[in-house]
């Protein structure tokens, strides 16, 4: 079967000009994906120049030398792309470093001229660029995006096959890209098909993934402070309380108000009180354990579930946060204020407690503090269900 090279070329133009289209359609949908943008030039790029490449016969040889040079400069962008999208830096002296360097050696006396010399530097800058590219996505791989994996596995054939052609040409093989003559490097007509669509495909995959997850978690998390919204503290702290519940181990649940937040807006100003939220919600945050649940679940309540903590712990726990709040947000930017906090604490341990029920006797033993003066911790020692519904001041 005889294959035509430029039927080829003019199909794989088309196809890089869509995919080019199509990630410039992405970029203009998610706004502030630059990371589109790059990839969708550097798709026109390759379009424009597989469609001057379709004309070879007419052209004069080392005018498609520098045509090259175009190839070059898209693998420069989509280097540049790859590391947008994970917001590192893509410094232009780099991307465009490949191109430069290769206009550098058209100037060079007898290079146009020389096939096997420029196919192996034009494939050598290419797999460079793409290697870099799928070892940064690898690199920043922690964002879990499923698309980002066969992303990557694109990029690591794409670049193999350009190394395989420098071995190919080095071992003797005629540097020419008709399929007809079987060199290693005409596989790219057929593979560049495949890498530009899947690469569009998996781009714009990776985006509307990263997208849905910021929306998840903006969902989840109370804007002001970056902790568990109430909904999000509710499910979370429901199903290790059960867990804990199943294995028979003990679970602390701590409820804190501030204490007269409202004269503290009152004196110094709803952004002062916002000052002290935030300083409640870093204290409360860095005095826990990763395990721990913290969660916001009113304006100026907190919670929080300590788990396989049993009494003295839970008691432990709170105390520091109280002191700790104290300590830490008496100087805000807003002034010198006075905020307290106040604390009740429920356990649940060897009973078939619900989350409800606990948060609803942690609730009682905070009332107690609050009436007892604010400013302390109070532990309520059992449930009602076992018959001991006494609530006990320890300090
Ligand atoms: P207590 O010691 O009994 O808890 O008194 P309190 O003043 O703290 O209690 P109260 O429930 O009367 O007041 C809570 C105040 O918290 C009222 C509300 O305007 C304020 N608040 C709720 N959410 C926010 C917020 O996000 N920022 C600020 N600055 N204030 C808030
Ligand atoms: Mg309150
Ligand atoms: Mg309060």
């Amino acid at each position: 079967m005889h294959l035509d090279v430029n039927t080829l070329m003019v199909a794989g133009s088309f196809v890089s000009m869509l995919s080019g289209c199509f990630l410039a359609l992405a970029w203009w949908w998610y706004r502030g994906t630059s990371a589109a943008l790059f990839w969708s030039a550097a798709n026109f790029l390759v379009g424009i120049a597989i469609g001057i490449f379709a004309f070879h016969d007419v052209l004069k040889p080392e005018w498609l030398v520098y045509i090259t040079g175009l190839f070059v400069l898209a693998s420069g962008l989509v280097w540049a792309a790859a590391r947008r999208f994970d917001h590192r830096s893509a410094p232009p002296a780099v991307t465009f470093a490949g191109a430069a360097a290769w206009i550098v050696a058209c100037l060079v006396p007898g290079f146009t001229a020389a096939g096997a010399v420029h196919s192996i530097l034009g494939a050598a800058i290419i797999a460079g660029y793409t290697y870099a590219a799928g070892w940064g996505l690898w690199r920043d791989g922690r964002e879990r995006l499923f698309a980002r994996w066969p992303m990557i596995a694109l990029l690591v054939v794409h670049g193999t096959l350009f190394v395989a052609s420098i071995v190919d040409v080095l071992l003797g093989a005629p540097p020419n890209e008709d399929p007809n003559f079987g060199s290693v490097f005409s596989l790219v007509h057929f593979e560049h098909m495949v890498f530009t669509i899947g690469t569009a495909i998996f781009l714009i995959a990776m985006m509307k993934e990263r997208s849905e997850v910021q929306h998840k978690k903006a969902a989840t998390v109370d804007s002001l402070t970056g902790l568990s919204n109430r909904g999000a503290f509710m499910e979370g702290a429901t199903e290790e309380l059960h867990r804990h519940v199943r294995n028979k181990e003990p679970i602390s649940v701590l409820i804190f108000d501030i204490d007269r937040f409202k004269t503290i807006n009152d004196t110094f100003g709803h952004a002062t009180g916002d000052r002290v939220i935030e300083c409640f919600a870093a204290v409360a945050r860095e005095s826990v354990r990763a395990i721990d649940i913290v969660g916001r679940i009113g304006g100026e309540e907190f919670a929080i579930v300590l788990p396989g903590a049993a009494a003295d712990v839970g008691f432990a726990y709170a105390e520091r946060v109280r002191n700790g709040f104290q300590a830490a947000c008496a100087t805000l930017p807003g002034g010198a204020v006075t905020a307290t906090v106040s604390v009740g604490v429920a356990i649940c341990e060897g009973e078939a407690c619900t989350f409800s029920e606990v948060l609803r006797r942690a609730d009682d033993a905070l009332y107690r503090a609050k009436a007892r003066g604010r400013n302390q911790t109070v532990l309520a020692r059992k449930s009602p269900a076992s018959g001991m519904s006494r609530v006990v001041r320890i300090a």
